[in-house]
């Protein structure tokens, strides 16, 4: 069986889902098993990283009965899996209450590890995403709006019983006018398992509809994701592993 780890940011903008998508085919590159769960359907942009739009079948179709689960399961790049949910986790909460549930164990079961590219901020799907996760990788940049973003996530992780497996500042140009390290640290209370620089490859490869991290594994940002990914990969077996109630969870938070 599987772990979850949802990628979350304060507000949008910060990286996350370039981060879910090379750090994926980084822990790929390391052994694991890995499958991509695309929730940011705000800017869907996973499927525009990994170079395949439009892709046919989402959890769409399998509400309405019209796919199974293994149907929606494509092959990206670099050896990771991707599944679209192609709706928000808002309309797939209504349509049947545990319904979130049921899909992310579907999936989660069949993997090493499930990575969950949620929507910015603290609306319903972005909770629900972090609610559906057993673990957390927080994302910011070196600037004090995202720190502030980043600790109202914490506290809602720290609410809904996801662990915070690190904090990883993204966009780093070592100007003196950004937030430390060490200050970003005392700032979120949270330990940073790696920092990523400003890096050209990154709006090269969205470009070229092929994820960094195989284009060019030498470059400053693929040489930090590869980081990650080693520090990830050991801490694995210190992960939570997936027993929560999301309705519950849910329930208590909402009002429902
Ligand atoms: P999010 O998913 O958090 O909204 P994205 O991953 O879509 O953020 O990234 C937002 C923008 O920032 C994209 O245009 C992306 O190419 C750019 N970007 C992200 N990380 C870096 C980086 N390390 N260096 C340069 N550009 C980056
Ligand atoms: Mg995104």
């Amino acid at each position: 069986m599987g772990e979850s780890l949802v990628i979350s940011s304060g507000k949008g903008g910060v990286g996350k889902t370039t981060i879910a998508a090379n750090l994926g085919i980084a822990l790929s590159e390391v052994g694991l098993d890995v499958l991509i769960f695309d929730a940011d359907i705000t800017m869907a942009n996973l499927e525009l990283i990994f170079g395949m739009e439009g892709l046919p079948k989402t959890i769409q179709d399998v509400l309405e009965g019209k796919a199974m689960p293994q149907d929606i399961v494509y092959d990206g790049p670099g050896g990771v899996k991707v599944v679209p949910a192609g709706l928000s986790l808002r309309r797939l909460k209504k349509s049947d209450p545990d319904k979130i549930n049921e899909i992310f164990k579907l999936f989660v079961d069949k993997v090493d590890l499930l990575i969950i590219d949620g929507p910015p901020g603290l609306e319903v799907d972005a909770v629900t995403s972090i609610a559906a996760s057993q673990n957390m990788l927080l994302v910011v940049n070196p600037e004090i709006t995202s720190l502030s973003d980043a600790l109202k996530i914490k506290l809602v992780a720290e609410k809904l019983g996801t662990r915070i497996i690190g904090v990883i500042v993204n966009r780093v140009r070592g100007d003196p006018t950004e937030v430390s390290g060490p200050e970003i640290e005392a700032i979120l209370e949270l330990r940073i398992i790696g920092n990523i620089p400003e890096d050209p490859i990154v709006k090269k490869s969205t470009t070229l509809g092929k994820p960094f991290v195989l284009l060019d594994s030498k470059s400053p940002a693929s040489l930090a994701i590869k980081e990650i990914a080693k520090k990830i990969a050991g801490k694995k077996n210190e992960f939570e592993p997936s027993t929560k109630s999301i309705n519950k969870l849910m329930g208590g938070l909402f009002g429902r």
